[in-house]
């Protein structure tokens, strides 16, 4: 039934990440561009997606995948011109489809015009815009976000003939959340792109953006200046009313509230906690660390919502979970040290961690599509598309889109080696086996079974911004979770083993006599009315909803 309450379409969007750079080649030069991406929407909107990601498309010398920015206003000139992104954001529109875009604010390249000022004019007005050090700082190797490629967190700059903080690499010079004036470039640059059309941005680094370095003692763990995140979701609010700002935050759950606030800070987080003990159950193929995981996370406030995910443009982090646990989830899924990065986390894609086993991969989407929360697909996982462990660090997870069996994946026309990066090209991930067109052609493929799910997901709006409870199953490998929204309810199972089971779920009998099936992995008997009692395959799925509400 239709309500009248908020409309908070972050609840129930279906979020899906590009990389604008390797998603399709419009113009023949072999990088993917705005022109070629406008093309692809109806590829999109056809998979029911309703929200684009956009990873950085700044200008910049893409020492970091574009997360090293030179103008926060511009378009790299590769992918397009600012004409080709507003008629990229009137496409979108017309598709019903929304856009947040990367925000980039926690450093720029050390190329940006602000740290070329800074560091040639003590007197510069941009000096301050910077964390200096006169002295090398004590801790100045310490804190490093990517350990094996990355040495230390503070630099010394000729020209400058002082230190400067990176919390990254060190061509990203951190920006100075303390001084009033970079606030204000910060607050100017949202104002800029919400006024071209966007939604909201995913927030790059939030940690980091409000650790306070320029305040802290020697020696001393910055302090984290969560008071700011309220500044910028007011600023957000008053000059767009829907627009959200999705934290990039791997933070313990005590921390968690922190970044919502009662409701005035960031409507969305990454589920860090979730994702990486979702993987450990998928290790063990036991419920257990999931549930657990679910267990310890606080209840978020009204205008709260998780964002999950499977994988990302960045290797998967396992950095909260136990060395131990590290080992389990490091051997089933990245083995070789080389399929492994920064020591916590592992660089392969989706398909390959699951072995490309199809049934694995789609009782992964069906958790993806109702655990609590907002679903976050990183392109190709909807067709399994495999990784290239060759290419450096982090981008081995970020080549082109496998479209069709065509030449480089009908992603660009020119000569393979002119490509901004190789298409995958190996006999069990390679374009001409993985491709978006072979699969649409194919009911049984994984890409059909994505669009089934997010059509049943669309279907059923309490997953998105219901109440949501984890339902005790029978057996150690099975995982359900209930949710409830204005009289409806759904609850969705799952075996996490790759041997069949027979559960029944707690619930009242009145309850479970009211189950009826909205989607599977495969034909099943109908469960026991009187038992409740059900059969699962190995690595299978069930979503049942309430035929009348009844709880
Ligand atoms: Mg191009």
């Amino acid at each position: 039934m239709p309500n009248f309450g908020l409309d908070l379409w972050y609840k129930n969007a279906v979020v899906y990440c590009v990389d604008v750079e390797t998603y399709q080649d419009g113009n023949g030069d072999g990088v993917g561009d705005f022109p070629g991406l406008t093309w692809r929407l109806d590829y999109l909107a056809g998979l029911g997606v309703t929200c684009l990601w956009l990873l950085p498309f700044y200008p910049t010398p893409n020492r970091d995948n574009g997360y090293d920015v030179t103008d926060g206003y511009g378009i790299d000139p590769r992918l397009g011109s600012p004409g080709d992104f507003v008629e990229f954001m009137r496409q979108a529109r017309m598709r019903g489809m929304r856009v947040i875009i990367d925000l980039v604010v926690n450093h720029t390249s050390d190329q940006h015009p602000w740290f070329q000022a800074a560091r040639s004019d003590p007197q510069s007005p941009y000096r301050n815009y910077y964390v200096w050090s006169e002295e090398q700082p004590e801790n100045a190797h310490e804190g490093v976000v990517f350990p094996g490629v990355q040495t230390r967190t503070w630099t010394y700059d000729q020209r400058a003939k002082a230190w400067y903080h990176h919390r990254f690499y060190q061509f990203q010079p951190d920006l100075n959340i303390a001084s009033a004036a970079v606030r204000d470039e910060i607050r100017k640059i949202i104002g800029y792109w919400l006024e071209l059309g966007i939604s909201g941005f995913r927030m790059d680094a939030v940690p980091f953006v409000i650790e306070h370095t320029a305040g802290a003692m020697d020696g001393e763990a910055p302090p984290l200046r969560y008071d700011y995140l309220s500044e910028l979701r007011t600023f957000l609010s008053w000059r767009s009313a829907d627009a959200i700002i999705l934290a990039e935050a791997n933070v313990e759950p005590g921390h968690v509230l922190e970044y919502f606030g009662k409701g005035d800070r960031l409507q969305m987080m990454f589920n860090f906690w979730a994702n990486q003990h979702l993987f450990l159950a998928l290790a063990r193929e036991e419920a257990g660390p999931l549930v657990r995981a679910l267990d310890a996370l606080p209840e978020l406030p009204d205008m709260g919502q998780w964002a999950n995910f499977l994988r990302n443009h960045d290797e998967i982090d396992l950095g909260r979970l136990s060395t131990f646990e590290r080992q389990e989830a490091y051997q089933a899924f990245g083995p070789d040290p080389a399929m492994q990065l920064y020591e916590r986390g592992i660089r392969r894609r989706l398909a390959p961690m699951l072995g490309g086993n199809q049934r694995r991969l789609e009782l992964a989407m069906s958790l993806l599509f109702s655990l609590p929360g907002t679903p976050v697909l990183w392109y190709g996982d909807e067709i399994g598309m495999g990784d290239n462990l060759s290419l450096p660090e982090r981008n081995s997870v970020r080549t082109p889109m496998q479209w069709t069996a065509e030449p480089n994946a009908g992603f660009s026309t020119v000569p393979a080696e002119m490509l901004v990066r190789p298409v995958v090209d190996d006999r069990t991930y390679g374009y001409r086996r993985i491709n978006a067109a072979a699969q649409q052609r194919d009911p049984g493929s994984l890409l059909n079974c994505v669009q089934r799910m997010i059509r049943a997901r669309k279907e059923h709006p309490e997953f998105g911004r219901g109440t949501w409870r984890l339902v005790d199953a029978l057996g150690p490998s099975t995982f359900a979770v209930l949710a409830e929204a204005h009289k409806e309810a759904t609850v969705a199972v799952h075996n996490l083993s790759r041997e069949p089971v027979e559960t029944a779920l707690d619930l009242p009998r009145d309850t479970v006599r009211q189950l009826s099936e909205v989607l599977s992995d495969q034909r099943y008997p109908d469960l026991d009315r009187r038992s409740g009692r059900m059969q699962l395959d190995g690595y299978g799925w069930r979503w049942f909803r309430f035929g009348t509400y009844g709880l």
